[in-house]
């Protein structure tokens, strides 16, 4: 069988070592040695001066607007994950959806500032499959309208703008850490911010306020992440370029592979990190075919993103004709460190077939 994904997994020896040191110090949670080293190993990875690591990304997500400390409409992007939505409405606030571009998938800069209103507090985007949203064009309207920026960075990881991570931009920026992206902690995510001030109230924000054993400044929740997940980070990390030089690879094979195949390939901007491989189809319908087709084969792509976000049934309705066409007709391939290249070649003959049936 072949999923979307599989996670990476370090040889267990070096997991079986992290954890003897746990058993050793018995220290598993709160803000532990090996969460602290995780930390500083992933801010000097990707040069980012603060980041918080935190038990899952849709946490950070929320955290993000929590910190904002302000309640109101935030403009946001309907092709996405349901997360980045979900945390909109989960912080009293209201998602109002921008449609998106049909080439890129992030959110069409264009039509921001149509959707802005007296109530608007912040734009919320993402940068999706690993490509970046027109950071500057975005942080021009944010600083004309007095707004803040959030990006959802889960797709993310290694990904550079200008020579820079992209978790650099924008007032925050969130990740996530789970075990279907492209680096993970089992579950996890990450906040970052070049604004120490958020980087503050997010830290409050992550433990319940507390500022020591009896003390508060504030409420906040349960965000904090254990010793056993900073432990499988601080093991993967030591094999990401393994990871990215391998992605790359496979993510070239396929754009080869596929380059007769009538369908809509993502293409890859600078500083890329080749994290999915969507395909859109022409229509639904032929999806549905090549769907089937694979399954048939045991191979299981996955409908990323799908339904397009403006249409959940529990939220004000904004017409994104894009995003839904776009959310009708995209397959994500499946793409993992452990996908041979046999199993490229034979998805793609597959989906080769089906078209010039
Ligand atoms: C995975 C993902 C999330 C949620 O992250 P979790 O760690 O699973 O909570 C949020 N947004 C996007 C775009 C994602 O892909």
């Amino acid at each position: 069988m072949i999923n979307v994904t599989q996670p990476f997994l370090p040889p267990i020896e070096e997991y079986e070592a992290m954890v003897r040191s746990i058993w050793k110090r018995n220290w598993l949670t709160n803000n532990g040695p090996l969460v602290n080293e995780f930390e500083l190993a992933i801010k000097d990875f990707l040069g980012v001066p603060h980041m918080l690591f935190l038990n899952n990304g849709t946490m950070a997500l929320q955290l993000a607007i929590k910190a904002l400390n302000k309640v109101g409409e935030i403009i946001t992007t309907p092709f996405s994950y349901v997360a980045t939505t979900t945390a909109i409405i989960w912080e009293n606030c209201k998602p109002v959806f921008v449609d998106i571009k049909p080439d890129d998938l992030n959110i069409d800069c264009t039509k921001i500032e149509e959707a802005i209103t007296d109530k608007t507090i912040a734009i919320l985007a993402t940068h999706v499959f690993g490509n970046p949203c027109d950071v500057l064009e975005i942080q021009k309207i944010a600083d004309k309208y007095n707004l803040k920026v959030i990006y959802d960075g889960a797709h993310c990881f290694g990904t550079n703008v200008n020579g820079k991570s992209i978790f650099r931009y924008g007032d925050i920026c969130t990740t996530s850490f789970h075990a279907t992206k492209l680096f993970h902690t089992i579950e996890g995510g990450a906040v970052f911010s070049e604004d120490a001030n958020f980087i503050k109230k997010m830290a409050l924000l992550r433990n319940f306020g507390h500022t020591s054993s009896n003390s508060f400044d504030g409420f906040g929740i349960n965000a904090k992440n254990s010793e056993f997940h900073a432990a499988m980070g601080l093991c993967n990390i030591k094999y990401i370029n393994d990871i990215f030089k391998k992605r790359k690879q496979q993510w070239v094979l396929y754009m080869e592979l596929l380059q007769s195949l009538n369908v809509q390939k993502i293409k890859a901007s600078l500083g890329f990190n080749y994290a999915y491989f969507p395909i859109i189809f022409e229509n639904e319908n032929s999806l549905i075919r090549s769907m089937e087709a694979l399954n048939n084969q045991y191979i299981f792509p996955r409908r990323y993103f799908y339904p397009s976000l403006n249409l959940l049934n529990y939220l004000d309705y904004y017409n994104c004709p894009i995003s839904e066409s776009i959310a009708s007709r995209i397959l994500c391939l499946p793409l993992y460190h452990n996908l041979t290249f046999e199993e490229q070649h034979m998805i793609a003959r597959v989906l080769l077939r089906v078209q010039n049936n």
